[in-house]
This record gives structure tokens, sequence and C-alpha cells, in this order.
């Protein structure tokens, strides 16, 4: 994009008045008037109706009202600033996605509570007066103290090991005094060289290459492109402990939040504790308290969900992102934006370097590091004896399983061996619950969602019938709700807990354990799997792929992928890149210590290219022909695309609104419009949906050409308009 679009802001403005910047979606900065002139970022409160609300000091009065006419705003105690570079990424942000530059602000003060004064917690220490009763309790409470500290009455009593009571006790005899303590003790400070290494020669030549990109203090971007099992985790750590000794602060970005349990007990091996976590289960006031640390530039190293993009780093001195190729790093709802994107972005504007991991890039970044533009370090062998596992595609067409039954004689066979050999096996199926559709065998009626034209999954341990979409849940009817036949409706297709039911019946001796990422089995239950697999209290692990990345397993012998054919046939452009990340990550979980993995993939196309890649393991040639494809279709990164989504819960409004637009598009030299069409989910949480498609040359300028279609179209209030640019997905 064109960056001269975006107006540079001053740090400082000589005036006590600015525009100030509302976590709003106005069009932008409002004027007020100040007791003083503030820098860019400082935050305010300001009035805005008959509310007040926090803002930010973002740029020169747009206006020319006198000071007099202005309202006024009040900078907060401590006057707490956004730093400049964040204000700069928001705007490029908001400018990027075309957001009002407000909604982007409201992601990056999403701890409401953090700005507010700091409350003192009471906590106690060793008084003058000397108890006239002594006890063995009170004596070891005494002995505890000593040390100086102050503590609050129950980690006194933990320390001492005695009850609460007996703390009590000595603060009424005055032998412990109150003390006042700030709420939040501060956070450990990792530290870069808790645990040395080892790193294979190949590990630490990159890491080599990764350091001196830190200690250039220069904007970069790296792809570390390692075979899974290679060890990338531990090389990008040098780079993260060589940013931690130049006093820089770190963001290592996590696709999915559930991954990270493995990743957080890592770190702390490495570094002797850890990190901060940022992610949307954080409580508020964990929320308030890892803010106000990164503000104040005490939280080092910051392990987050996409989100953490926004915090207010004020040091930071690099960029990881951890499976950079993953689809949950885009966001789909409000702002619309790639966090890998935005990633390379944010690092630009803080001139720090960036690091993007994957076992299996994507096309873009694989694209850029071709071509020069990002430093390409490969990392092409297994860490010790491990050897990457054999790959057999098994044609369910020649040995299918029995009717309604998912697990075909060759991968029984397997299972077998793999038990009886006291290994370990994973089966993997991409689809959560226990069947994706339920149909009435008597009239064929089929159960879907009341707010989405989307099939109703069953889960049938929790009796209901649930949509992925919406999140609308029925208990599972006993009557059909069309012919009200009885105990007439039949699941169809395989959903994970099928799978895991049909293997009990099997192996009813194994011991066995579902992961899924959906809401009836929690992050906590899959994360609880996933360490008991780690730990060999389960034999085998079946899930969708939550389990397919980053895990290290290392009794894990054998990979079932139940069925490779799922995903590949929605029309979407990332389909096949998709399908090989997915089965690459999910083989790459087997044989990664010294005992040699198999990976067995059912599928009905054994002539696949996607799936005959795999199989022979070659990844070049299938990079190269999704290349040519894309190239063929002006996809990206060798064209650009921008979707515009309408919806609206009055289907006629949305489909003339669908016409309207499409009709006022400016004609522009490398532009087509497609659309509209109903989008692939018709009706989704009530809303009729409607998509149009922008595909444009590499050179222009999408958003300007954006900005001004949608200048000359005037949609009814009844319409929403989302603009994805860059999409991954095609609903
Ligand atoms: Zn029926
Ligand atoms: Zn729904």
């Amino acid at each position: 994009m064109n960056d001269a679009a975006l107006k540079p802001q001053p740090a400082a403005f000589a005036e006590a008045r600015a525009g100030i910047l509302l976590p709003l979606p106005l069009k932008g900065p409002y004027d007020y008037r100040l007791s003083r002139p503030l820098a860019r970022g400082t935050l305010v409160v300001a009035p805005l109706g008959p509310r007040e609300a926090l803002g930010a000091v973002w740029c020169e009065c747009e206006g020319s009202l006198d000071d007099s006419k202005l309202k006024s705003a009040e900078v907060l105690e401590g006057a707490p600033r956004l730093p400049a570079a964040l204000c700069d990424f928001i705007d490029w942000v908001a400018h990027y996605t075309l957001n009002p530059p407000g909604v982007v602000l409201a992601l990056a003060l999403r701890a409401r509570q953090a700005f507010e004064p700091e409350t003192m917690r009471t906590a106690y220490v060793r008084g003058r007066v000397t108890p006239s009763r002594t006890t063995a309790a009170r004596t070891r409470v005494l002995s505890a103290v000593e040390d100086g500290l102050a503590r609050s009455v129950s980690a006194i009593a933990e320390d001492a090991n005695v009850t609460p009571q007996v703390v009590r006790g000595l603060i009424a005899a005055g032998a412990l005094v109150e003390t006042d303590l700030p709420e939040f003790a501060p956070l450990p400070a990792p530290d870069p060289d808790a645990a040395s290494p080892t790193l294979s020669d190949e590990q630490r030549a990159a890491a080599d290459a990764l350091t001196a990109e830190i200690r250039a203090h220069h904007f970069s971007v790296a792809l570390l492109d390692g075979i899974t099992g290679s060890g990338k985790t531990e090389t990008y750590f040098e780079a993260v402990a060589e940013a931690l000794r130049q006093n820089r602060q770190i963001l290592i970005l996590m696709p999915e939040i559930a991954l990270t349990v493995q990743f957080l007990d890592r770190f702390a091996e490495r570094f002797g504790c850890r990190p901060a976590e940022w992610h949307s289960d954080l409580s508020q006031k964990e929320r308030r308290r890892i803010y106000r640390a990164v503000l104040r530039g005490e939280a080092r190293v910051v392990v987050g969900a996409r989100s953490a993009l926004f915090l207010p780093f004020s040091e930071l001195g690099l960029i990881v992102v951890d499976e950079e190729h993953e689809q949950a790093y885009k966001q789909e709802d409000g702002v619309i934006y790639h966090a890998r994107d935005m990633a390379v972005v944010r690092g630009r504007l803080e001139q720090c370097p960036v690091i993007l991991a994957s076992a299996t890039p994507s096309l873009e970044s694989y694209v850029n590091a071709a071509s020069g533009r990002y430093l390409w370090l490969r990392l092409s062998n297994r860490h010790g004896d491990a050897v990457l596992p054999e790959i057999r595609l098994i044609d369910l067409r020649q040995t299918p399983p029995e009717p309604g039954r998912w697990i075909s004689p060759p991968l029984e066979e397997a299972l077998e061996m793999a038990l009886a050999s006291g290994e370990q096996a994973m089966l993997f199926l991409n689809r959560r619950g226990y069947a994706p559709l339920t149909l009435c065998g008597a009239c064929g009626h089929k159960m879907v969602c009341r707010n989405c034209s989307a099939w109703l999954v069953e889960h049938r341990y929790h009796r209901k019938l649930a949509c992925h979409h919406c999140g609308f849940e029925m208990p599972t009817p006993i009557q059909c709700p069309e012919c009200k036949a009885e105990k007439s409706l039949v699941a169809c297709g395989p959903g994970v807990e099928r799978v895991a039911e049909e293997f009990a019946r099997l192996y009813p001796e194994a011991r066995m354990a579902i992961a899924s990422s959906d809401t009836f089995h929690g992050p906590a239950e899959t994360q609880a799997a996933i360490r008991a697999m780690a730990k060999r209290e389960i034999d085998v692990l079946i899930g969708t792929q939550i389990m397919a990345k980053g895990h290290h397993f290392p009794q894990l012998t054998l990979v079932g992928v139940v069925d490779a054919d799922l995903g590949g046939s929605d029309g979407d452009l990332r389909a096949s890149e998709r399908t090989f990340q997915l089965l690459h990550q999910v083989s790459g979980r087997a044989g990664r210590a010294a005992k040699p993995g198999i990976v067995l993939i059912q599928t009905r196309n054994p002539d696949d290219r996607v799936l005959k890649a795999l199989a022979s393991g070659d990844r070049e040639a299938f990079f190269a022909r999704e290349c040519e494809e894309r190239k063929r279709v002006h996809a990206p990164p060798f064209g650009r695309l921008a979707a515009l989504i309408l919806s609206s819960h009055d289907g006629e409004a949305v489909r003339e609104a669908g016409r309207a637009l499409a009709r006022a598009h400016p004609a522009a030299r490398g532009v087509t419009v497609w659309g509209p069409t109903p989008a692939f989910y018709q009706i989704l949480r009530g809303r009729t949906r409607e998509r149009l498609l922008v595909q444009a040359d590499r050179a222009v300028d999408v958003q300007a050409y954006l900005r001004t279609w949608l200048e000359r179209v005037k949609l009814p209030n009844s319409v929403r308009l989302a603009v994805d640019v860059d999409p991954v997905s095609f609903f």
C-alpha cells in the first residue's frame, strides 16, 4: 500500500487543543480543548454527549472553532500514553482495512480498567512486639517473616505451614504489622541465559542469522522454514534471548491459545520463568495487569493471540509469528485483518525484526522468501535421530471400511500393531462432534440451524445438536420435527466423536481421549488430553486440527488420517494449500523421537496432486504447481483480492443493495468486479448474505479503488457492509 496516503503526525502538538480519537465508529478524531499541549497518544477522558469516553490525543485540530466553543478533555492521572508507533499502526490498519480509525483504536484499548488508579493490597511484616505466648506454630511464622518481605495472611500461613488463624493471632498481638503493597506483584523477568541450549549446526547457523538481525536494530522479515521436528522454537528462542539482552520487548504470536501449554513450559525451561500471556480467556484483572506491565515496559515477553498485536509496547525489539500459515491469524469479525501481515507492518513501523516460523509456509511467505524479499532460513533435518515418517495413501475404493464405519482394514491393522507393541497412535479428522448431518430416515428432513443455512452438528455425548456458526443448540429431538416419526433421525457421515466410538468398539482396552476445539470439549479438556498424550497416560488421541500443530509426542509412531478428501471442494482458492498444510502438520506428529513413524491417509482420490505431493514428500513441487495455478487466475500473491459482504435481516434489501453496489463500481484498468452472488452460507445468524469480489493486479491501489466506489453508494441502514481485504475464507 501507498504510505503517502497516510498523513504523518508530529509526536507533540504546540497548542492546548487537539483532535481526540475516540474508540467508536466515527469518521475521524473530534476537536477538544486541553489544559496544556499534549503528545500524540496521551490518553484523555473526553465528554461525548451525555457520556464520557476514553480517547487518545491524535492529531492537530481539523476545525477552526474558537477555544471557547470546544469542549475540554481531561488528561488521565499519570498521563499514560500510547507509543507513537502504535498510533501510526492504528492509522495504518484503519486505512488498509477501510475501517474508521476509532474502531481500530478500540482494539488497542481493550483493557478498560487498565488506567484506573492502582489499589493497594494489605500485607504484613514483623512488628516490634514479641508475643507473650509462644507455640511451635507461632515460632514457625516468626521465622518465616524474618526475611522482611511483606506478604498476605494466606501467603504467610502457607510459608509457615500454619492455619491463617495463627497468623491473625500474631497480628492481634502486634507481632505482625500491616503495610501496603502494590496491587500486582511484579512480573518475573525472563533470563536470556537461564539455560544454555544445545543446537545442531543447522539450528546454530539460523540462530546466528536471526541474532544478527536483532543486533542491527532494523526492520527485516525472516522466514524460519523448518520441517516438523527440526527445532524451530529452540532456534528462534535464541533471537528472543538476544532481544532480552538488548533490553527490548518481545511479542510472540500464536494462532490458537490451546496450543501454548507445552510452549509455556518450554519457554520456562529456557528462560527460567513463564512469559506474560494475552488472549481472550484472561480475566479483567489479568488483562489490567498485563496491559499496564506492557505499557510500563515491565512485561518483557508476551505470548498472545492475534489481539496482542495492539498492545502498547514501548520498546518492541522482535515479533515472532509462530505457525505463520495458520488461518486462525485471520480475524473474521469486526475489524477484518490478517495478524501475520499486520505483524509485518507493525515490525516496519517499530523498526524491529519479524520472524515468521512454519513447517509449511503460506504461499505468500514462500514467494516472498524465494524472491529474496524475506530472509530465508531453512531447517531441513529432524532433531536428534528422528527421521521423517513414511506416508502411505490408503485407497478407500479398494479397501473400504464396512458400511457405517470409517476405519479401513489397513488402518485397523496398523492400529493393532502399534497398540500391541506399546506405541502411541493418533487419528485425525477435521470434523467436530459426532456427525456433520442429521436427517430423518422417514421423510428425508435435514436438521438445519434456525439462524443459518447450515447443518446442525450432532454432539452425541451431550445429546445436543449445535450450529458451529452461530452457537445455536437444541436437545437432539426424539421425533422428526417435520413428519413427527419417532426415533427416525439418523446420523450421516463421521465426526471425531463417532470415530472415537468406533475405535472404542474395536479396542475396548485401549486408553483414548478426544481433542476438539468446540464448546463441548473446551480448551481445558483439550489441554488435558494433549498433556495426557505427552505423558503416555493414554494410547490414542483422536481429534481435529487442534492437535495437529506444535505438539511433541515422543512415543507416537502412527498417524491415521480418517478422511483426506474433506474441505477440498468448497471452491476456495486456498483449499489445496490448506489441505497440504494441515495433512503435512498432522503427519509431522509421527516419529519425532528414535522410533520411525508411519502416516496412513485414507482417501477416495489417491491421484489428487496434493495427496501425491504429500506422499512423495515433494513440497517444492507442490509449491511450484500452486504458484502456476495462482498466476494463471491472478490470485494472491500474484494479484489482489478484496471481498465485500453485505448482510441484512431483510433478504430483499440485501439483494437490492448488492445490485446497486455492483452497478456503481468504477471502471479501472486491472480491476474486475464479480457478483453479487449469494454467499456460500446464504443465511448466517439470521442475516441474509450477498458477496462481491474485487480482483485486481498487484499494482492497483485496492484501498483507493474501494474508497471511491463505496463513496458513490448510500446503503440503507438495514444493510451492513463488511470489507475483507485479502480474504482467506470465501463463506
Ligand atoms: Zn421426518
Ligand atoms: Zn446457526
